[in-house]
């Protein structure tokens, strides 16, 4: 029962405005609030027995979509128009999925590699943030039916690896849907909500979160202090799942139980075979053996898996979740003995093998496993929900940054903003200059990796100062600000403050990061950071070189009245000297030039102060 408050002033009734939470999962998807009776979260429900909303969408011939258990029917039927894990392509150009297209039985437009995604059914296409706001509708129709009132606002959990363009991409499916989306959090953070950790004041405590879905697999290192909740670091792998568990063991079947080696099972019994290893695995998680008889190719065949293979089967997938915790407790610089506690997230953590791994990994005889896994997240959503709505302003969220974000110097040097793991939100201004006189103009270019060498990094994004008034090079003071806010979305503004000229943006990359490659960006930085302290020095070495030669030739022109011809010519040959020794890309033959040069010209140079020299040996130029 829903109250609704009457405004007795105009009579017209006042909608409570309630805030709801949104686990949108790659498998599974649900809505929850905060019980205005009990004051705890809830899980809503359609009807009794379905608590879970399968994220499966059915593209029927009559434009019907159907949302669901009803759409999950028809994978078997229908493959080609009925649509799974489609989260796993949200913000994700074709060239990041191909990859693992051969688990789809969709069909993927590839019509231009560096466009977003599309899908096509039945001659229609689709995007993966239309088919998101489907399930998204389907769960806001749940919520009003149950509520009896209109839903309009809502928090949405995405996996802590989510880059800007997926968290953008499952804000727009929001709003598709006829949502506001209040904010984006991530899934950890919202199961460790859930179990309440940080909620009682005077808490301290380091928390792991281990998250295994279907096809998302998540693990986050959490310090809670007086309420603040602060990710210390997060790992992880959007690619990796129970999905993975299923793949494994249709694999081994058609390999062990089927007499002819050619065999070639059409998509129909594909997803047949699929179905029946989910439910075997699941099966498996309270008993030892399964067994079922199956048609396939319209026979008859008798499928069998006991435990102790399934863990075989498994155990490399469950290795690599071991892997990427390693990491982030490498990330976090934390011993395993300092985590407090662990908290267990997902469907998938009910794999007996899983929990063992875990509790062997962190050196823990109890994991947090309380609370139904598959709700975990949904819960801590509505409590974020509740914490926006003014009900709880104890808490403080706080979120780091899995890679840091900077601009293209002179050079194609990257010059940190946003260091890595810095927190969010952040907003953190520096100032930069022109390289050339009467510049009107200044390319900025914003990238996000750990490389010297911005060419190795990842661009987001790029946009022009315009209208910087004439001035001599170095002057200009032009400060570019970074604001990462609560949901990683990042605007970028550049001001001339001088004469105030600004220009904004907000960057939404074409396509998104997998993780593989994340995770190579982190690694390449260690790999080469030898290398890459070289480039950089050498690079700085040249592009001081340039500016020098720059500046000294604008002087010797504009002051030749003043100077002496043996004080031009000798100039001039230093200045030749210094060009040489650019073309050596020998650091040290450059920087010998280099201080030749300015000693010469700086006694006249002293002579006759010139401001933009002065200015122009300050601060970082853009090009
Ligand atoms: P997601 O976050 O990706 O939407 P969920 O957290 O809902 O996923 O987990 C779904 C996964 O959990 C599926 O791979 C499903 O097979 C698996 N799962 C659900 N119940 C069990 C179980 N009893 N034993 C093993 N795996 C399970
Ligand atoms: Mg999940």
């Amino acid at each position: 029962m829903a109250l609704i408050p009457i405004n007795i002033k105009d009579g017209s009734f006042k909608q409570e405005d309630v805030i709801v939470g949104i686990d949108l999962g790659t498998t599974n998807s649900l809505i929850a609030i905060i019980d205005s009776n009990t004051k705890k979260p809830k899980i809503l429900k359609a009807n009794f027995d379905d608590i879970l909303v399968p994220s499966i969408i059915y593209l029927g011939k009559n434009k019907q979509t159907i949302v669901g258990n009803k759409a999950k029917k028809h994978l078997i039927e229908e493959p080609q128009n009925t649509i799974f894990s489609v989260k796993r392509l949200m913000g994700k150009s074709y060239k990041d999925v191909v990859e693992n297209i051969t688990t789809k039985s969709y069909k993927i437009i590839d019509d231009n590699n560096d466009s977003l995604v599309k899908i096509e059914v039945e001659g229609r296409y689709y995007t993966p943030v239309e088919l998101s706001s489907y399930i998204l509708k389907e769960l806001k129709n749940i919520a009003e039916t149950e509520l009896n009132n209109k839903i309009s606002k809502a928090v949405i959990t995405v996996p802590a690896y989510f880059n800007d363009a997926q968290r953008q991409a499952t804000r727009d499916a929001g709003k598709l849907a006829g949502l506001d989306v209040l904010r984006i959090i991530n899934e950890p953070t919202a199961a460790s909500l859930a179990y309440g950790i940080g909620i009682e004041q005077n808490q301290n405590q380091t928390v792991a979160v281990y998250d295994l879905g279907g096809g998302t697999f998540d693990i986050s290192i959490l310090k809670i202090n007086e309420g603040i909740f602060e990710v210390l670091s997060t790992n992880g792998d959007t690619n990796l799942g129970g999905d993975d568990f299923d793949h494994e063991i249709v694999k081994y079947w058609i390999e062990n139980f089927f007499d002819n080696q050619n065999l070639k099972i059409n998509n129909f019994d594909m997803q047949k075979l699929r179905i029946e290893a989910e439910n075997a695995k699941k099966y498996l998680s309270e008993h030892e053996n399964f067994s079922i008889d199956i048609s396939i190719n319209s026979r008859i065949t008798k499928l069998e898996l006991s435990l102790i293979k399934l863990e075989e089967l498994i155990k490399p997938i469950v290795d690599k979740t071991i892997k990427s915790c390693f990491n982030a407790m490498n990330d976090a610089g934390l011993k395993n003995s300092d985590i407090d506690e662990v908290i267990m997230v997902g469907g998938s953590t009910r794999v007996k093998l899983v929990k063992n791994e875990i509790k062997k990994f962190f050196e823990k005889k109890e994991l947090h496993d309380k609370l139904n896994p598959d709700e975990t997240v949904a819960l801590g959503a509505a409590i974020e929900a509740d914490i926006l709505a003014g009900n709880r302003k104890d808490i403080l969220l706080l979120d780091v940054t899995p890679l840091s974000l900077g601009i293209e110097t002179m050079g194609g040097l990257m010059d940190v903003i946003i260091p890595r793991n810095a927190k969010i939100p952040q907003s953190i201004a520096k100032q930069y200059t022109t390289s050339k006189d009467g510049q009107s103009n200044l390319r900025i270019s914003i990238f996000q990796g750990e490389r010297d060498n911005v060419s190795f990094n990842r661009k987001l994004g790029e946009f022009n100062l315009t209208g910087i008034p004439a001035m001599p090079a170095g002057l200009p003071k032009i400060e570019i600000s970074f604001m990462l806010d609560a949901d990683g979305i990042l605007k970028v503004k550049a001001k001339e403050l001088r004469s105030s000229v600004e220009q904004k943006i907000e960057v939404k990359p074409q396509y998104g990061l997998t993780d593989e490659e994340l995770e190579k960006m982190l690694l390449d930085s260690l790999l080469h950071a030898g290398e890459d302290v070289k480039y950089r020095s050498l690079t700085e070495a040249q592009t001081e070189a340039e500016q020098l030669i720059y500046t000294t030739l604008r002087f010797i022109e504009k002051n030749k009245n003043e100077l002496s011809n043996d004080e031009i010519e000798q100039t001039n040959n230093f200045v030749e000297q210094l060009k040489n020794s650019i073309k050596s890309e020998s650091k040290d033959e450059i920087l010998k030039a280099h201080d030749i040069l300015n000693d010469f010209t700086k006694p006249f140079a002293e002579r006759l102060m010139d401001k933009a020299i002065a200015f122009a040996i300050k601060g970082k130029k853009i090009d």
